[in-house]
């Protein structure tokens, strides 16, 4: 069962929404302009929903329009009011909350940029708590010609101090702009009350469906159509109604009135404190990156010490629990949430960011499952050397690499004879590294350092600091290699080295082979490498950006290994491709934090391994060894580490490795579940 908490992000649909939108699309789907019985029937349907909407907004004798969501509501305020502005010579400025959605800032520069008006477009900055600088918008108020600032923010749900910026532009004319977003459902605004001149608000994110929103307009704001044609909704937005969207919408707002489907905000307060618990429990160190008593009751928004936020939201898919790193609309990207930059937070923390949100729908069951969730996240950890507390001892063996910001760390230990020797550990990774160490157990032979980069000396200080005693004792050159050794002995391999101007390049070899089996090249360049690696010497780079896991100097170069396609099975395919190859063998390339969690996915009875691809280069050469080579089918969460898999295998000259395109993902985890994906139950989704 899936535990939805990106509640910001989107909301499913309530059951009486959906109902409502299919009454509306089955049996009353007439156009409300049409003067007959069917078109009189929509009519009334949309004018009881606007009554509704703006009773429970507060509306007085302001508009309310039917748009499409948020965006739209936008565009037309914005564009409304920069009409407004043409030939006013007092206004210089257009403000923006620094923390305020895109969608404001790119239609100020849009509209400012179409209508040739040329005005400074300034974001208003915000403080350590996300609350907007009120001595900023006193200061430039007088020379705002619009002001937009968000009622609470979609990333940390921290709530504006509407009535400080209110009072703030006492005496400005400046047109104001509230993004109601995510207030809506969650807080009372109170439109008429103030002096809000625009209020958009988006439809899907209080569990109505995408498609459908409100903009509020204050009697007597000035207005320009976005769209002109039919004259409908007054002709200020034509364009024939959504009449199964405002429909859906009217549902949710019914629901909101009887006091029964959503819940209070004590009640949310209560469910958000329980989350905030079993967060601080799973991941000792979290942060929050917003006060809680600022924020939406719904909003928790946090980063761990040492765990990067890809590395959670893998975590948490894993088990079935949807999160989201800052904003969805950044999500493909590692970037550092501009949110939280904005509020001054270190770069660790917004560039780790989780966000978690709940809707006003949850119940006692679901918060009671989300916590569970939460605590088996932090157990997952634990069992797994990530946690700064209560980890469990582990045997490690072979070779794991370390990510860090496309840099290559690579372990090598050996569980018989117990030793193990660091390669290019960073200092970001002390953390991490001491713990997988310590949970291992095994003395360090070495800290090497195949570049000679100051940042690997430092790494290294930093670990006899934290693991003093497991460190080497003899003494070693700059480059960590033990003065009194030739060769590091781990079990029946050894690692030799062949110094180079750049560094070193570290010889990974079995007894008795003449060419090494693997070499950790640093930053040598492939005609470097010739005379102390064989030409299938998998070759292990000190850097990875471009997620070749390892090359070889058999293979092709690496300007065309980029290109080189893995083959892809499609999800849809997946059973006919095991019944054309039933001696396949898919390969689990998620790390073991995430196996932990997640029930094996039932991929057709097919034989499957587990081989994280951090432990990759383990495997690689026992299955080009292969005689004939075996088809792998590598699968991963989104398909994403099952390319680079996929790719590396393909490259170094496997035959038969694949792909599954969009991952585990894409694939539903077993008939009952991808039922129940398309009837959605508010309790379980929400
Ligand atoms: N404003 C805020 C605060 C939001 O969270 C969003 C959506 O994430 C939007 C505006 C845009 O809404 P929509 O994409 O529904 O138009």
């Amino acid at each position: 069962m899936e535990i939805y908490l990106d509640a910001n992000a989107t909301t499913p649909v309530l059951p009486q929404a959906k109902a409502a939108a299919i009454q509306a699309m089955v049996e009353d789907y007439g156009n409300p302009s049409s003067v007959h019985s069917t078109g009189l029937k929509a009519k009334a349907l949309i004018d009881g929903v606007r009554a509704r909407a703006q009773r429970l907004l507060d509306t007085g004798d302001g508009a309310l329009l039917f748009v499409s969501g948020a965006t739209e509501g936008i565009q037309t305020a914005v564009l409304s009011a920069l009409n407004a502005l043409r030939g006013n010579l007092q206004a210089e400025f257009l403000l923006y909350g620094a923390t305020e959605h895109k969608a404001v800032p790119e239609a100020l520069k849009h509209w400012n940029q179409v209508l040739g008006l040329n005005l400074k477009i300034e974001a208003i900055p915000v403080d350590s708590q996300g609350r907007h600088d009120l001595a900023f918008l006193r200061q430039h108020a007088a020379r705002a010609g619009l002001v937009c600032t968000m009622a609470a923010n979609n990333e940390t749900g921290v709530i504006s101090d509407l009535d400080g910026i209110e009072a703030a532009l006492a005496g400005s004319k400046a047109l104001w702009l509230v993004d109601g977003v995510q207030a809506l459902g969650k807080l009372p605004l109170r439109l008429q009350a103030r002096r809000i001149d625009y209020a958009p608000f988006s439809g899907h994110k209080l569990y109505a469906p995408k498609g459908i929103g409100l903009l509020y307009v204050r009697a007597g704001a000035p207005f320009t159509p976005l769209m002109a044609g039919g004259g409908q909704e007054g002709s200020l937005r034509s364009g024939t109604e959504n009449m199964s969207g405002i429909a859906a919408l009217g549902a949710v707002l019914a629901a909101l009135d009887d006091g029964q489907t959503l819940r209070d905000s004590a009640t949310l307060h209560g469910f958000r404190a329980r989350l905030a618990a079993a967060l601080s429990e799973a991941f000792p160190g979290l942060v929050f990156n917003a006060p809680l008593d600022l924020s939406l009751p719904t909003t928790l928004n946090f980063a761990v010490p040492g765990l990067s936020s890809r590395l959670l939201q893998d975590l948490f898919d894993a088990a079935d629990v949807r999160v989201s790193a800052g904003s969805a609309c950044s999500a493909a990207k590692a970037a550092p949430s501009f949110v939280l930059q904005a509020m001054g937070l270190p770069d660790w923390q917004a560039a780790g960011a989780v966000r978690l949100s709940i809707g006003p729908a949850v119940d006692e069951a679901f918060i009671d499952e989300a916590c569970a969730r939460i605590r088996a996240c932090g157990e997952s950890l634990r069992r797994h050397c990530l946690s700064p507390e209560n980890n469990f001892p582990t045997v490690g063996d072979g070779i794991t690499r370390y990510m860090q910001d496309g840099a290559c760390c690579y372990l090598l230990a050996d569980s018989l004879g117990k030793a193990c020797v660091l390669i290019d550990a960073r200092p970001e990774q002390v953390c991490r590294l001491a713990q997988a160490l310590t949970c291992q157990g095994y003395p360090l032979l070495a800290v090497l350092s195949t570049t000679g980069e100051a940042e690997h000396a430092e790494a290294r200080d930093l670990l006899a600091e934290t693991i003093g005693e497991l460190m080497p004792g003899a003494a070693c050159d700059a480059l960590g290699w033990p003065l009194d050794k030739a060769a590091l002995e781990l079990g029946a391999k050894q690692l030799t080295r062949a110094v180079r101007p750049q560094g070193q390049v570290l010889l990974f070899s079995g007894a008795d082979s003449a060419a090494p089996a693997l070499a950790f090249t640093g930053l040598s360049e492939p005609a470097d490498l010739g005379a102390c690696v064989g030409p299938n010497t998998l070759l292990a780079p000190a850097r990875d950006e471009a997620q070749q896991v390892a090359y070889c100097l058999a293979g092709a170069e690496p300007a065309q290994e980029q290109e080189s396609a893995a083959q892809q099975v499609q999800g849809a395919q997946l059973k006919a491709f095991i019944n054309y190859h039933p001696d396949a063998l898919l390969v689990d390339v998620r790390e073991p934090y995430e196996q932990f969690l997640s029930q094996t996915p039932d991929l057709v009875g097919a034989q499957m391994e587990a081989m994280p691809l951090s432990r990759l280069l383990n495997a690689i050469q026992p299955w080009l060894a292969e005689q004939p080579q075996r088809p792998l089918l590598f699968f991963c969460r989104t398909g994403n580490r099952s390319r680079q898999a996929a790719q590396a295998l393909t490259r170094l000259g496997h035959s038969q490795a694949w792909t599954l395109a969009g991952g585990l993902a894409l694939l539903p985890h077993s008939p009952a579940e991808a039922q129940a994906k398309h009837q959605p139950d508010p309790a379980l989704y929400v």
